[in-house]
């Protein structure tokens, strides 16, 4: 059986402060869910329509290499490249 392979959607939010991703309709617009030494990150997800990504050279937007997840772009298939 083959397995067929697609390009990964962007993700749709990144975290204002640690640039954390979410794929999550309902964590948009609310509180990143990370913690950092302890302390709950202070960002929020917002809508990554403004933000400018590179497709994954390592991985292609696949968020695979071979069968493992992408290390490069932790498997999302997409880096972030600059936010407005
Ligand atoms: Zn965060
Ligand atoms: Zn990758």
């Amino acid at each position: 059986m083959a397995l067929k392979r697609y390009k990964k959607s962007k993700p749709l939010g990144v975290c204002t402060v640690c640039k954390d991703f979410t794929g999550e309709h309902i964590r948009m617009n609310h509180r990143c869910v990370r913690s950092h030494g302890g302390r709950r990150c202070a960002g929020i997800y917002r809508s990554s329509l403004t933000v400018v990504w590179n497709e994954c050279p390592t991985c292609h937007g696949l968020g695979l290499v071979g069968s493992q997840k992408c290390g490069e772009c932790a498997g999302w298939g997409w880096i972030l490249h600059s936010m407005t």
